[in-house]
């Protein structure tokens, strides 16, 4: 279990004011000028030594993502920094706890990164939902500011930052990357294709590093307490400590930070009270948020909760929201909703993607009722392969995979329910949709 003393996120539960005072007495914005002048190469260097990957699901190391910024922006093409707090994966809840109790660390870190990445400002995309969220944020912006921490000659270092915070309009697709650099333009919020990466052609056609808020929030600390203290933690390839939100059939869901790679029974026992009904009782996880495969039980439960562990298990640490569930789970149902989510969310743009996921869903639902055909389970998969690996952006293949994965380890419930023709008619959803 992490130990106290060596967690970054102390006021992650609120016991203490979010405010800039009580962020100091918690050692934020403690000698910033200092840690500026260490210089932004050695910045970087420092926070790719430390093991740093990507908080935000897909684990890119994240001084080497800042490494791609030009490091002689042009007047006219300044470099800027774009912090995702579009926080909407279904079960990521993260940054919702870092932005309401510790804002301070996420705009300490975003002068820090900015200066590091020679960025003109930065802006906080967050989620439009996150409404008490935002009014926090705005207002540890704006004391920031008063103190002289940001803006012209940010914390007395000679460097000029400005922090923007920009609410978002309720679209999970605008949390990828390019669809939210298209969103903060004014412009509908569609995904571009990639290459160009943003450090390329990003914000205004500028060079622009697109962070994940617990990836930025960790960075004064990481700076302070050292690299190797970070990459202490984990195992190799996966350093640090995390913070993990464990949701469904649990005792006692939380939010938790741990260290990386700890195991996924450990995580469980120490924060969780164990699963509802005992281990005998757990069906699946899906571990990474909803859009990574579930793992069955017996694949889970001594597994390293971390990038390269649950690939093993065909899965991955995504946001690293752990969705529980025990056998009083109707598996086929739950993923049938998830169909629906990116069925609602897609964005439309690629065929494959906005014909793909109402399709599936169809079919899922179809699967859920019991009305389907066996043979259809192996159409269903197949057309998840066609439609994964052939979108513009990561939403087709989130939409394809917990139905592979339903596909692979439950097989058997799927053909069961169609053979016994079991399920409770439509779903309110299937019956709006008839
Ligand atoms: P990605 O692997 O395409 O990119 C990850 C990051 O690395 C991006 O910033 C990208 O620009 C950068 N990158 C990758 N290759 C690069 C290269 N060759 N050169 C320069 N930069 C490069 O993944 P993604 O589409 O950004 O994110 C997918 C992940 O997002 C999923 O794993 C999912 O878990 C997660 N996700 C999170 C949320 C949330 O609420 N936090 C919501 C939806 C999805
Ligand atoms: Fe839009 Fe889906 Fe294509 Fe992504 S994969 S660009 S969400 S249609």
């Amino acid at each position: 279990m992490l130990a106290d003393k060596d967690r970054i996120f102390t006021n992650v539960y609120g016991f203490q004011p979010w405010t800039l005072d009580a962020a100091i007495m918690r050692g934020d914005w403690d000698d910033t000028k200092g840690l500026m002048a260490r210089g932004q190469d050695a910045l970087i260097d420092a926070v790719k030594a430390s093991g740093l990957r990507g908080r935000g699901g897909a684990g890119f190391p994240t001084g080497t993502k800042w490494s791609f910024m030009p490091k002689e922006p042009k007047a006219d093409r300044p470099n800027f920094l774009v912090i995702n707090a579009d926080e909407s994966e279904p079960g990521s809840c993260k940054d919702r706890e870092i932005i309401r109790h510790d804002p301070h660390k996420l705009i300490e870190g975003a002068l820090i990164a900015g200066y590091a990445m020679r960025a003109r400002a930065a802006y906080i995309y967050i989620r439009g939902e996150y409404i008490r969220e935002a009014e926090v944020l705005f207002a540890a912006v704006a004391e920031a500011y008063a103190k002289g921490l940001i803006g012209r000659n940010a914390s007395g270092s000679g460097y000029d930052f400005d922090v923007f915070v920009h609410r978002g309009a309720g679209a999970y697709i605008c949390g990828e990357e390019t669809a939210m650099l298209e969103s903060l333009e004014g412009k509908k919020g569609q995904p571009r294709l990639k290459p160009p990466f943003p450090a390329g052609a990003g914000l205004y056609g500028c060079p622009t590093t697109v962070n994940n808020v617990e990836s930025i929030a960790v960075v004064p600390t990481i700076l302070r307490r050292s690299p190797e203290w970070f990459a202490s933690f984990g195992a190799e390839n996966n350093r640090g400590t995390k913070l993990f939100q464990i949701s469904g059939h649990v005792n006692k869901p939380c939010v938790v930070e741990e260290a990386m790679s700890i195991t996924f029974r450990e995580l469980i026992e120490t924060h969780c009270g164990g699963i509802r009904g005992g281990w005998d009782n757990l069906l699946a996880v899906i571990p990474g948020g909803s859009s990574v495969p579930l793992v069955p039980a017996a694949e889970i439960m001594d597994c390293p909760m971390d990038f390269d562990g649950l690939k093993k298990v065909g899965s991955g640490l995504g946001t690293a929201a752990v969705i529980v569930m025990d056998k009083s789970t109707d598996i086929v149902r739950a993923i049938s909703r998830l169909s629906y989510f990116y069925k609602h969310e897609s964005c439309g743009q690629c065929t494959p993607c906005r014909e793909g996921t109402g399709w599936m869903w169809r079919v899922m639902e179809r699967m859920r009722t019991g009305d389907a055909d066996i043979s259809e389970i192996d159409t269903l998969y197949q057309v998840t392969k066609q439609v994964e690996g052939h979108t513009i952006c990561a939403l087709g293949d989130a939409a394809a995979w917990p139905i592979q994965g339903l596909i692979k380890h439950f097989r058997p419930e799927m053909e069961r329910r169609i053979t016994e023709k079991r399920g409770g008619g439509l779903s309110p959803m299937m019956e709006a949709a008839e």
